[in-house]
């Protein structure tokens, strides 16, 4: 009667509508991104947990913050652009991801937090890795006195050599 259409109030179906649906492929799973947040000290949030699904369930990758809202909205992923670049902010403190500057005030985030260099290319507005054993035999300076080299950063910054 009424009491079997008030169902939906009751607290078993509460927690059904709250229970994200776990993706049947095992990989990267709400789950995974969970503990991969958890790990990293961060509170799982909803936004978290989308961005953090959005970045880390395809490989590695290169994205800037417009990059990444475009991809939500094309998602159906409601947020502004203000929180993606918060979060991937927050992500990158917590090592993450890994921010790489490029020219201008366009920063970048890479999934790949290891030590690697780029091609940047300026046809299409995006960045790839160099592969290692492309740069593997250059030779570095010594740093200067007294100190220690912490990082190098390669960015290689090349357009298509075809005759237009
Ligand atoms: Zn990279």
């Amino acid at each position: 009667m009424s009491v079997e259409r008030n169902m939906p109030n009751s607290p078993g179906s509460v927690q059904n509508r709250l229970t994200p649906r776990t993706p049947a492929v095992p990989g990267c799973s709400f789950a995974n991104v969970r503990d991969r947040l958890q790990r990293a000290g961060l509170r799982p949030t909803r936004q978290r947990i989308a961005i953090g699904w959005l970045l880390f369930g395809k490989g590695d990758r290169h994205v800037t913050a417009e990059k990444l809202f475009d991809e939500a909205r094309a998602g159906k992923v409601h947020m502004s652009l203000a929180t993606v670049y918060n979060t991937l902010h927050q992500f990158s403190e917590a090592s993450l991801l890994r921010e790489i500057a490029l020219y201008g005030s366009t920063v970048w985030y890479d999934t790949n937090t290891g030590p690697h260099f780029h091609f940047y290319l300026a046809d299409s507005d995006e960045l790839i890795d160099i592969p290692q054993e492309l740069v593997s035999a250059l030779p570095l300076p010594p740093a200067p006195e007294g100190m220690e080299i912490l990082g190098v950063d390669m960015i290689v910054r090349v357009r298509s050599s075809a005759p237009v």
